[in-house]
Order: C-alpha cells, then sequence, then structure tokens
C-alpha cells in the first residue's frame, strides 16, 4: 500500500460528517488536504485545528460547489494553496425528501447543482491536471438512496444515481492516464444530515439494517483512503458501506 505523502486532495463539504472524516483519514496517510465548506467556518476551522494537529498542509476554502464560479474558484485557491490537486472527493451534499407532487423548480435546481453539477464542474479541472501527473483519483460520494430508491426521495436519488452513471462513463475515459474513478455508496451514517430524518424514520430504518445501526462516517474514510492508497487497478465501480442494508 502506497503513503499519500506528496499527494494533493481537495475534498469538498469537508467540514462535518463523512467529509470531514474523509479529509483526516487522508491527511493522516500522508495527503495534504483543502478543506471546503458552504457556511460554517466554526465547523471548518475545528477540522483545520485536527488537520493541524495530525501534521501536513492544509487550508480551508469556503465556496458553494453548486455554483459553476464558486467551485472553479474553489479549484483555484486550492492550486495556490497547495499546487496541485491529486485526490478529488466530491462529497458535498444536501437531503431533503419531498413528494412528487410537492417537488418545486428551485428546490430540483438547489439539488441537481448541489449534489450532482458540482462533481462536474470540480472533475473537468482535476482531470486536466491529473492527466499531467499520470496519476489521479475522483471518488463520487453517492447513496444507497441512488441504488434501492426510498419513497420521498426521488430527487436526491436522482442525484445521487446521476453521480454513479458519472462514474461509470468517466472512467473509462480516463483509465489511460492513470486515473480511476470510483463511487462510494453510504447506508445511514450518524451525521447532522441523518439527525434530520427525525426519530420516528429513524426507527424504520434501524429495523431494516441487518447490522441494526448507522454507520460511523469514518467506516466510509477508510473506504475513501483505500480506494487512494491502494486503488491502482480499481475503477469505475461502486463500494457499498451499509451495514448490509441494500443486501
Ligand atoms: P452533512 O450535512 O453532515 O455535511 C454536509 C457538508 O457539505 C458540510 O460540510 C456542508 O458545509 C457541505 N455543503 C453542503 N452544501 C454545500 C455546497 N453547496 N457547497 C459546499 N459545501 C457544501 O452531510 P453528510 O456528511 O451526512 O453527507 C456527506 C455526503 O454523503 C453527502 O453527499 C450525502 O448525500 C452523502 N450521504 C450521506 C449519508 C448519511 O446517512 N449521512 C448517506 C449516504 C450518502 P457547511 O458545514 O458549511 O454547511
Amino acid at each position: 500500500m502506497q503513503t499519500l505523502e506528496g499527494k494533493v486532495a481537495l475534498v469538498t463539504g469537508s467540514s462535518r460528517g463523512i467529509g470531514r472524516a474523509i479529509a483526516l483519514e487522508l491527511a493522516r496517510n500522508g495527503a495534504d488536504v483543502a478543506v471546503n465548506y458552504r457556511e460554517r467556518a466554526d465547523a471548518a476551522g475545528q477540522v483545520m485545528q485536527d488537520l493541524e494537529a495530525i501534521g501536513g498542509r492544509c487550508v480551508a476554502l469556503q465556496a458553494d460547489v453548486g455554483d459553476p464560479e464558486g467551485a472553479l474558484e474553489l479549484f483555484g485557491a486550492t492550486l495556490e494553496a497547495l499546487g496541485k490537486v491529486d485526490i478529488l472527493v466530491n462529497n458535498a451534499g444536501i437531503w431533503q425528501g419531498s413528494r412528487i407532487e410537492d417537488v418545486r423548480y428551485d428546490f430540483l435546481d438547489r439539488m441537481i447543482s448541489t449534489n450532482l453539477k458540482s462533481a462536474f464542474y470540480l472533475a473537468g479541472p482535476a482531470a486536466d491536471l491529473m492527466k499531467d501527473e499520470g496519476w489521479g483519483r475522483i471518488i463520487n460520494v453517492s447513496s444507497v438512496i441512488g441504488v434501492t430508491g426510498y419513497p420521498g426521495d426521488s430527487v436526491y436519488g436522482a442525484t445521487k444515481a446521476a453521480l454513479v452513471g458519472m462514474v461509470k462513463s468517466l472512467s473509462r475515459e480516463l483509465a489511460r492516464y492513470g486515473i480511476t474513478v470510483n463511487a462510494v455508496v453510504p447506508g445511514f451514517i450518524e451525521t447532522d444530515m441523518a439527525a434530520d430524518t427525525g426519530a420516528e424514520t429513524r426507527a424504520k430504518i434501524l429495523k431494516t439494517i441487518p447490522m441494526r445501526r448507522y454507520g460511523r462516517p469514518e467506516e466510509v474514510a477508510e473506504l475513501v483512503a483505500f480506494l487512494c492508497m491502494s486503488g491502482d487497478y480499481i475503477t469505475g465501480q461502486l463500494f457499498t458501506v451499509d451495514g448490509g442494508y441494500t443486501i
């Protein structure tokens, strides 16, 4: 297994939850890390303290990745601070349920921009650099909801399924350059997002998870680090971390 010494990772939405755990795990394995957040500067500041304690270079960058200009500025600021991008983790995402009759166009646009378009805004410039390096990792954080579906989640699920569709074609496009493109597919993970589901839904969901517990963000992060360090011949795949939910 190679370490990530000398590699630079950009992890979108890494001030909290799964993104935070990924940023820390990549840093523990030697990577320099760009932390991105949308509004919670205090949370991003806390992640910076944790990263500084690990060692290595890091930077916290505010940007709305669902906005093309914001995403490009984020990419430019990462290059300015850390010099390159070897690993791109498209993790930033929002969840909101809605019955189909209540889906409004602005809601649809916001979900698609944040969860899906952001990955395209960043993968283009990242691939350009990675081709020159002859090495790269692009990892999209999808969701089991994009695979199995869930009532009221047609919009969220569509964005997460589309991230997998992106992985399938992009992995074929970039394989010859030493760039791998994969999706991690978390089940229900203990984060602020999961807390938004409410107690009743949570109890219902727990009964459907064979392991009878939500996952920890670190359990997703360890998989991402594995793909970055040992995944030279692994591309175009989905990796599910869900306690057996989708069996
Ligand atoms: P959280 O809500 O805990 O954290 C979301 C993170 O994304 C925060 O850092 C937030 O920044 C950032 N963010 C949100 N919108 C934007 C934006 N427009 N631009 C930049 N950053 C943004 O989410 P999770 O950690 O739970 O989820 C992370 C990813 O994992 C998401 O893509 C989610 O869909 C996916 N996922 C989560 C599951 C779960 O059960 N938790 C299950 C399956 C998939 P800020 O702190 O500033 O708000």
